[in-house]
Parts: structure tokens; C-alpha cells; sequence
């Protein structure tokens, strides 16, 4: 469990106590903890090392509570508020737009899971409620079947952390992590793990981790931190198509489909030509066998297959792939100036020490003011701060994340701007324009001469939040024009741009890998933004921050 999700329980418990007709200074007290907890600067394990005592505004049963919630993965204060509340109401919390006095209306009118509030709204029967009308019936509709379809979802980060358990427990039998998770998809619904084995030494490894139970296929499958796990068991022999068969559906669909075409038979049995059994030593014979291409694991995605096999074949091989080890450069970072919990110092020894060669920062501007964006006289201050470190040694690039105005300007003159190595331009603000003013605003700012990176092109937040409505190819367009590079933010909230839309647009713009990290530990999701770039096929050449300092300028101001 990370910070972020223990603020969440403590926010949904101040929701859920207000739902059920509570105190209000109870629901106050949880409402006062999380954003005590958030605003504290000080990284999860530091807190946890003082047992969240001494958090100003977070009483001591509070502390303990979520001591016990790091342990069992359970948060007391919470299931005690939630024990009468119906299951399907409890659900309701993840529909964007509805909080928890309009959540009760609904429970009183009788609803009580999402396909219910769906079906009312289909039949304008939210409208007519009292407080809540036409307008807020299609908001309420509209949000809720982006939760039904994010319901069984979660961020890739909670699967490689799973992953990352189970591939300790399962270590003496060779695993690889196989599906979404191997796949590096942006969200994922369980975690798939190869090994070779029997049946038995995979049960004995997982006997600590989860009940198991047994597939009607060669595998186990449990759950570990609220999430499905598969772990298929292959003899030595086997194990080539055990790992291509487990790479994903359609990519399995498409092997079972491609070796009827070719007189094979495919199945964890092996594989087999007229009854005679094929050896494989690697997965690559089984592609050879097949006449495929042996694709890294990242392409076996449906979207992938769809263009067909002459673009599989014209993508970047593995070994030519983008790895962590290329990016040199972490830019569009925050630190204390602006949102941030670290110093400039802090970031900077925090990119050191992962082995990057610089930072970039890149602080709010003054039009974001909830996060605490930076005033000229204040980016100012930081430059001079940026100036002595970097009389110290430290390499750091001066840059700012400079809000995209309504009409597409940008949130600080030019004559500030130049003062800057480069610029990262976001939008933050009216995500509600239509789609041609959106279009518009976007086009405009990746079309200033000034404007090195566009941040988080779509604004969407997985699983929470979609895009905001936009012609993202005019955008695209324009950025290649204007040699705009285009951010992948690696949050793992972000993934934005989203990976389809980078594998489209690969050989016309350049993208830059970017952390946006607000605490020393953000600078570790550079993996996630890695993994969505190996999906798009991107190579060291195609990312700017695989650029050595010099360069980096050159590109930004050259
Ligand atoms: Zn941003
Ligand atoms: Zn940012």
C-alpha cells in the first residue's frame, strides 16, 4: 500500500460516515487526517517508522488504525462505517461527480449497484429525483459506464507490484511474467506468471500467499492485494508454447488460428504435425515453425495484430527497444517551489542515484495556484537556487511546467520562458471546451516556438478519469510540424499519451519519457512510461531524454 492509497481510505471513510448520517465532526476528523497525511512531506515508510504519530491533525487512534491497515490490508474505522451499507452503494463512490448526500437520494430512492443506476438513468428516472435534473442524469450516466467498464480494472502498477511478490515465491522454478502485466498494458485485471514445474511445487510454493484454486487449464489461480493471479506450470519441454500461449488472448487466438492454418495442432500438450510431436528448444522455433514473426511480448495486443502481419514484422525487434537505461535525462519533475514534497537538492541526488546523468525541473506557473504555482519572482528564486547547485555539480536544467491558457497562450511571456533550458506546456484547466476550442487551444501551444514538450496530451486519469474531448491527431500533427516532442508520463494514474496513439504517430514526432514526479520515490514510475513506449514500438533515437544534457538543450533551444 502506498501513501496515496492510504489518503484514499481515510477520504472514503469521511464519505461513507457522511453517507450514513454520522457526526459531522467525525467525518471532519477523517476529512482533517487525509489531507493531513497527503501534505505531509515525508515519504510512507519514514511515517510509518513513527507509526503515523506526531502527524498534526491525525489523532493516535487514527495512527493505529492505519498501522493495522499496512499490516492486514484493512482499514478498521472503515469496514465499521460501511458494515449496514449495501455493496453496490458503496460502488457508487467511484462515479466521477456524484459525492455522498447525492448517493444517499439514491440509496432512499431505492438503488442499490451501479447496473441499477444505470438502468434508472436510462430510464430518466435520476432526472426526475429531487436535487438532481436532466443535465445531471447524463453526467451521472455517462460516468457511470466508464466505472462499470474500469470495475475490474487496476493501474499496471498494482500488477507489477503483485508481480514482483509472487515472482520471490515462485524464483527456484524459472517464472516470467506472462499477459497484461508482461504485456505492460496500461491497466490490467490479473497477473499471469510462466514457470516450469509441477502442479504440486507450484501449490507449495504459493501455500503462504492466497487459497488456490485449480484452472481447467495447466495453472493455479489466487488473489494477492485484492487482485486475481494465474501461475501456469509447464514441463521443461512444454515451456515454449506454455509462454507464448499465456502471452494474452489474442495472441493465443491468433497462434491456435495460424497453426490449424499451417496443419499444426497447438495445445499446452505441445505441438504437434500430423500426430508427430514438433520439438522446441526456445519460442522463437515455435515462431520459426509457424512462419511468424517472433515479436516481443509487448505487440501481442489486439491493435497490434490488427495492422496485420507486414507492420509486426516492420517494428523495432526486443534488443532494439527502448530500456530504462537509455532514458539520461529525468525532465518535468516537481519539487517544494510548487506541489512537490522534495527540495530541488533532494530530486536531483534522487536522479543521481538512479543513474540518470540530469534533472529537468519542472514546476507549476502561476495560473495554477492550487498547485502552488510559481510567480515570476519565485521561478526566479529558483533559478538562482538551480544556479548555485549547479555551481556545486549538480546537473539540473532549468524548466517549468507552464499552464495552457483557455485560448491556447502560454502562462508566462516569452522573455521569461527564454530565460529557461526548456519548457514542458500542460493543460490543468477547462477540460469541459468543446471539441474544436480544445483542438484549437492544444494546436496553439504545441505550435509555439518556445514549447519543448506537450504534457499529458489527453489529461485523462485511468480508471477515473477519460480524456477531455479533443481532434488529438490535429495536435499530433502540429507537434510535428513544430518538432513539439510529446510526453509519456509515466504515472501510472497517466500513461498520456496513451500508447495507441504514440505506435500511430512513432516516425513523425519525438516523445519524451517523463516522470512528473512530486516525491523523490515518483522518479521509480519511469518503468511504466518505458513499458508504454516499448508498446509503441519506440526506439532510444525517437525519446529526447535519451539525449545527453548538451543535446538536450541543442533540441530544446537549438
Ligand atoms: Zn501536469
Ligand atoms: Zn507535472
Amino acid at each position: 500500500m502506498d501513501k496515496k492509497s492510504l489518503v484514499n481510505l481515510l477520504e472514503r471513510t469521511a464519505e461513507v460516515l457522511e453517507l450514513i448520517g454520522e457526526n459531522p465532526f467525525k467525518v471532519k476528523n477523517y476529512q482533517s487526517a487525509a489531507r493531513a497525511l497527503e501534505e505531509d512531506p515525508r515519504e510512507l515508510q519514514e511515517l510509518e517508522s513513527l507509526q503515523f504519530i506526531g502527524i498534526p491533525r491525525l489523532g493516535k487512534p487514527v495512527a493505529q488504525a492505519l498501522m493495522d491497515a499496512l499490516k492486514t490490508g484493512e482499514f478498521a474505522p472503515l469496514l465499521e462505517a460501511s458494515k449496514d451499507v449495501p455493496p453496490g452503494v458503496l460502488e457508487m463512490f467511484v462515479v466521477r461527480g456524484i459525492g455522498a448526500k447525492k448517493i444517499r437520494s439514491l440509496w432512499d430512492a431505492g438503488l442499490t449497484s451501479l447496473e441499477e443506476l444505470k438502468s434508472a438513468a436510462l430510464a430518466g428516472k435520476v432526472a426526475a429525483l429531487k436535487g438532481f435534473g436532466q443535465k445531471s442524469e447524463d453526467t451521472i450516466l455517462e460516468n457511470v459506464e466508464f466505472a462499470l467498464s474500469s470495475a475490474t480494472r487496476h493501474h499496471i502498477s498494482s500488477g507489477v507490484g503483485a508481480a514482483e511478490i509472487l515472482l520471490e515465491y515462485l524464483k527456484h522454478l524459472h517464472p516470467r511474467v506472462a499477459g497484461s502485466v508482461g504485456r505492460g498494458l496500461e491497466t490490467v485485471s490479473d497477473v499471469n506468471i510462466v514457470v516450469t514445474g509441477s502442479s504440486d511445487e507450484v501449490k507449495d510454493a504459493l501455500n503462504e500467499v492466497s487459497p488456490l484454486e485449480r484452472e481447467s487449464y495447466p495453472a493455479w489461480s489466487g488473489t494477492l492485494n485484492r487482485m486475481r493471479f494465474e501461475v501456469a506450470f509447464s514441463s521443461a519441454e512444454n515451456r515454449p508454447v506454455t509462454d507464448a500461449l499465456f502471452s494474452g488472448t489474442a495472441w493465443s487466438d491468433f497462434l491456435l488460428e495460424q497453426a490449424r492454418f499451417k496443419g499444426f495442432e497447438l495445445s499446452f500438450e505441445g505441438l504437434y504435425k500430423v500426430g508427430e510431436h514438433v520439438e522446441l528448444s526456445s519460442e522463437a522455433e515455435l515462431y520459426t515453425a509457424l512462419e511468424l514473426p517472433n515479436v516481443p511480448l509487448e505487440y501481442r495486443e489486439s491493435e497490434h495484430l490488427a495492422k496485420g502481419l507486414d507492420f509486426l514484422s516492420s517494428l523495432p525487434r526486443a534488443d532494439e527497444l527502448i530500456t530504462a537505461q537509455d532514458i539520461r535525462g529525468m525532465v518535468h519533475v516537481h519539487s517544494q517551489y510548487s506541489d512537490g514534497t522534495a527540495t530541488v537538492r533532494q530530486m536531483v541526488t534522487g536522479a543521481l542515484e538512479r543513474g540518470h546523468a540530469y534533472l529537468g525541473m519542472g514546476d507549476h506557473s502561476v495560473s495554477a495556484f492550487y498547485a502552488g504555482g510559481l510567480s515570476i519572482e519565485r521561478l526566479r528564486v529558483q533559478m538562482l537556487e538551480i544556479d548555485a547547485l549547479r555551481a556545486e555539480g549538480f546537473p539540473i536544467l532549468k524548466g517549468s511546467e507552464v499552464d495552457i491558457l483557455a485560448d491556447g497562450s502560454l502562462d508566462y511571456p516569452d522573455d521569461v520562458l527564454l530565460e529557461l533550458d526548456y519548457v514542458v506546456a500542460s493543460v490543468h484547466s477547462l477540460f469541459n471546451l468543446s471539441k474544436e476550442a480544445q483542438t484549437e487551444r492544444l494546436v496553439r501551444a504545441v505550435s509555439h516556438p518556445l514549447v519543448t514538450i506537450l504534457g499529458h496530451a489527453t489529461g485523462r486519469l485511468l480508471l477515473r478519469r477519460p480524456s477531455y474531448d479533443v481532434d488529438l491527431d490535429a495536435v499530433m500533427a502540429a507537434a510535428a510540424v513544430h518538432n513539439t516532442a510529446i510526453e509519456i508520463n509515466a504515472n501510472p494514474w497517466r500513461l498520456d499519451v496513451d500508447w495507441r496513439t504514440a505506435l500511430e504517430w512513432r516516425d513523425r514526432v519525438r516523445f519524451a519519457i517523463n516522470t512528473d514526479a512530486h516525491v523523490v520515490s515518483g522518479l521509480d514510475d519511469l518503468k511504466y512510461g518505458v513499458m508504454a513506449a516499448r508498446k509503441a514500438g519506440l526506439t532510444p533515437s525517437q525519446v529526447i531524454n535519451t539525449l545527453s544534457l548538451e543535446e538536450f538543450k541543442v533540441f530544446a533551444r537549438g
